[in-house]
C-alpha cells in the first residue's frame, strides 16, 4: 500500500487540514514553503493519466477552495498549484496529488520551464497532432 493510502487509512499520521467523502488535504512533510498542502483523493490513482475526470473536477474544486482559504489565513496572494505526473516530471509518491505551494519573495523555490523556439511549420504540425475535437 502506498504512503498516501496509509495516511488515508490512518495507519500513519498526517497534519490534516481538510476531509470530505472523496479526498483529504494535509501539510506536506517537507514544506517547500510554509503552508505547503497536498490535496489527495481517497481512491488510489497512480497519476492524472488514470484519474477519473469527475474525481479530478472535485479535487481541483477543493484545491481552489483551500488555496483561497490559505490565502486568507496567511495573507498570501502568490501560489504554485502543481501536479507532478511520472518520475521524469518529479513525482515521488505514486498516488495522485495536487500541491498547493504558497510563494513569498526570497523563498528559494524555483519552478523553471525551458524555452524552446519553434518554427511556424513546427507549431502547425504540433497543433495538427494535438487538436482535440
Ligand atoms: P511528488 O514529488 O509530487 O510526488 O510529491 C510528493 C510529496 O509528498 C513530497 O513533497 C513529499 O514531501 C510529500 N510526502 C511524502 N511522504 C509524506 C508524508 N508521510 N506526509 C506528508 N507528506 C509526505
Ligand atoms: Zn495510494
Amino acid at each position: 500500500m502506498c504512503v498516501f493510502c496509509k495516511i488515508i487509512n490512518k495507519e500513519i499520521p498526517s497534519y490534516q487540514i481538510y476531509e470530505d467523502d472523496a479526498c483529504i488535504a494535509f501539510l506536506d512533510i517537507s514544506q517547500a514553503s510554509r503552508g505547503h498542502v497536498l490535496v489527495v483523493p481517497k481512491k488510489h490513482s497512480d497519476n492524472i493519466l488514470s484519474l477519473d475526470e469527475e474525481e479530478a473536477s472535485h479535487l481541483f474544486q477543493v484545491a481552489t477552495k483551500l488555496t483561497k482559504h490559505i490565502s486568507k489565513q496567511m495573507n498570501i496572494l502568490n501560489f504554485n498549484i502543481i501536479n507532478n505526473c511520472g518520475t521524469i516530471a518529479g513525482q515521488t509518491v505514486p498516488h495522485f496529488h495536487i500541491h498547493i505551494i504558497p510563494r513569498c519573495i526570497g523563498d528559494n523555490n524555483k519552478f523553471v520551464f525551458d524555452h524552446n523556439v519553434l518554427t511556424k511549420n513546427e507549431f502547425d504540425n504540433l497543433v495538427t497532432l494535438l487538436k482535440y475535437n
